[in-house]
């Protein structure tokens, strides 16, 4: 499962970064998300839980913070953040575009450590 593998992933760089602080405990793993990240959010939620076991962060917490979708529009020259991501047209004006600028992020911005 793709998402077991992120989760994995994410765990191992936080466990390496509290071992880097000496030994701290992290509780929780804060996460931007887009829609176009192609990670499905309860999946990871999931997989997250299960690879957390026997690691040192078990017990943590992943926080997911959700990421909208933002394109940009040809005719208003400028950035729009879609409504739905079912369709890909600017809000103002309708204009179909597929220049996407923002929504596939995946990333850790943030890890809380336990004091
Ligand atoms: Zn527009």
């Amino acid at each position: 499962m793709h998402e077991l593998s992120i989760a994995m992933s994410m765990i191992e760089m936080a466990s390496e970064e509290a071992a880097r602080r000496g030994g701290v405990q992290v509780s929780a793993i804060h996460l931007r998300l887009g829609p176009l990240s192609g990670v499905v959010r309860e999946a990871l939620l999931f997989s997250y839980e299960v690879a957390c076991e026997g690691t040192p962060l078990e017990g943590s917490q992943l926080v997911i913070e959700d990421v909208p979708v933002v394109v940009y529009c040809p005719v208003c020259l400028g950035e729009r953040t879609l409504a739905s991501v079912q369709h890909f047209c600017c809000p103002d004006c309708g204009t179909p575009t597929e220049q996407v600028v923002g929504g596939k992020e995946l990333e850790v911005v943030a890890l809380e450590i336990e004091q």
